[in-house]
């Protein structure tokens, strides 16, 4: 049998191998690794990607990594040591650690229950006269709830950064009909083309996005060692870069990006479908939740197991060499490296519960419901064992 993996990217290149390999070994040719001409074409098919079709013009800066792209971000907000800037508790490190790096203020928030991510209820709680900023995550493949959130923001004069790391090609609809990409509607948003992402380079990579032609002349120059012109330097900057060679490869899957969401989105219905058969009262386990108002790329596939059943039920999967993840095992405001400067605004209990019993399946585009069975009849087979 062929072994179950968490990410399948192997067969995901074979299908593409012939495009891919021509778009590397054009670069190669030409040796222009750094800013080739590949870099540019590259963010001005992504911006036109993430536009929808509508006609303002979309910005996009490609950098080195998602992390450098929420730094990046930060920096070219011009914030100030001591400000505070609202970030979720249950997510990824990436975002409250730039936030810390740059000697601005963690203000850790808790999350819903049903969708992993920060509501505007959330946002309040952590909102002081010294809130500069909110990096509302949509964590797994989902939108925040961003309308309460952007009218919040405007009203207090709030940054918003979107970290769009896990959800690029989710569209999230205002309550008017609009319809937008995620990481387009705050001040930035930001992405990441880490391999195992929805639209993966291979090898690192990132890229932040903007509206405001301002912020992204901006954030440019801050990527660029702070300058506009070779060697005269505005600003301490950084050195922050895509590769020709990964802007090509990206080039090639941006045009599948769509077929990829649908894919997951398959999966993700299987998975549920088969999985409320054998639970229909959501007694043992809780399937994701979707949100209204944004469609879902399914980053992960994140099931809750309630009453401790956790760690019971990953290890019973891993017997059968079933691989699966938790996502996140430790609210950020509980890690060793935010204690001292975490400044939590509440008591983050959902954040707690959710490591405790959050547990993500193997998704990815080459899933096929022959290997789901597998899964599913594993969950089967201890659920008949452990649950009454
Ligand atoms: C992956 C990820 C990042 C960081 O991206 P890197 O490219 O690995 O630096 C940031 N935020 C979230 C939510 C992520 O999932």
């Amino acid at each position: 049998m062929k072994k179950i993996e968490m990410v399948n990217l192997v067969e995901q290149y074979h299908k593409i191998k012939d495009e891919v390999d021509s778009a590397i070994s054009q670069v190669i040719e030409s040796s222009a690794f750094i800013n080739g001409l590949q870099v540019k074409s590259f963010a001005d098919n992504l911006g036109k990607y993430l536009s929808n079709g509508a006609k303002s013009e979309i910005f996009v800066i490609p950098c080195g990594n998602g992390t450098d792209a929420l730094q990046i971000s930060l920096m070219a907000l011009g914030l100030k040591a001591g400000d505070e800037v609202i970030v979720p508790a249950f997510t990824y490190v990436a975002s409250a650690e730039a936030i810390a790096l740059l000697g601005l203020k963690p203000v850790m928030v808790d999350v819903d229950y049903d969708t992993f991510n920060v509501t505007i209820d959330n946002i309040k709680r952590g909102f002081s006269n010294r809130t500069k900023a909110i990096i509302p995550v949509h964590l797994f493949g989902q939108s925040c709830d961003m309308e309460p959130i952007l009218e919040f923001a405007k009203e207090h004069n709030l940054f918003v950064i979107e970290d769009n790391a896990q959800a690029i090609g989710a569209d999230y609809t205002f309550s008017n009909g609009t319809k937008v990409k995620t990481g387009t509607m705050g001040s930035f948003g930001c992405t990441s083309f880490f391999p195992s992402k929805n639209l993966g380079c291979f090898g690192d990579g990132g890229a932040i996005i903007t509206k405001d032609s301002n912020l992204a002349l901006n954030a440019k120059m801050i990527a660029n060692h702070g300058q506009k012109i070779k060697y005269y330097h505005s600003v301490i900057g950084c050195n922050s870069r895509l590769d020709t060679l990964q802007a090509a490869v990206l080039n090639v899957k941006l045009k599948y990006l769509d077929e990829y969401c649908r894919k997951r989105n398959e999966a993700a219905r299987y998975y549920t479908q088969k999985l409320k058969e054998l639970d229909p009262n959501g007694e043992f386990l809780v399937t994701p939740f979707e949100n209204k108002n944004s469609t879902h790329v399914y980053h992960q596939y994140t099931l809750k197991i309630k009453k401790s059943y956790r760690d019971k039920l990953k290890e019973h999967l891993a017997k059968q060499e079933i691989p699966s993840m938790i996502y996140y095992p430790l609210p950020l405001n509980e890690q060793d490296a935010f204690k001292g400067i975490a400044v939590a605004g509440e008591d983050l209990k959902v954040s707690k519960e959710l490591a405790f019993s959050v547990l993500s399946l193997p998704i990815h585009t080459e899933l096929t419901t022959q290997t789901q069975d597998i899964i599913i009849d594993a969950i089967k087979s201890f659920a008949s064992k452990f649950v009454v």
